[in-house]
């Protein structure tokens, strides 16, 4: 078995299994946190002109 992180090989009975070091299970686990934040598709923004609201309705 192979740290994910730095390759380095790992046993299986250590302390941060399947990570050579608390360290790399660290950068794992900021890894998989970043990557909540990253959305996929277009970001939710509204589009400008969709909302006309200053006196711009002439009827
Ligand atoms: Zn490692």
């Amino acid at each position: 078995m192979k740290c994910p992180i730095c390759r380095k090989p790992v046993e299986w009975d250590a302390p941060e299994f399947p990570f050579c070091s608390e360290r790399c299970r660290l950068i794992d686990l900021g890894n998989w946190a970043s990557g909540r934040y990253v959305i996929p598709g277009p970001p939710a923004t509204p589009e400008p002109g969709e909302k006309a609201g200053d006196g711009n309705d002439g009827e």
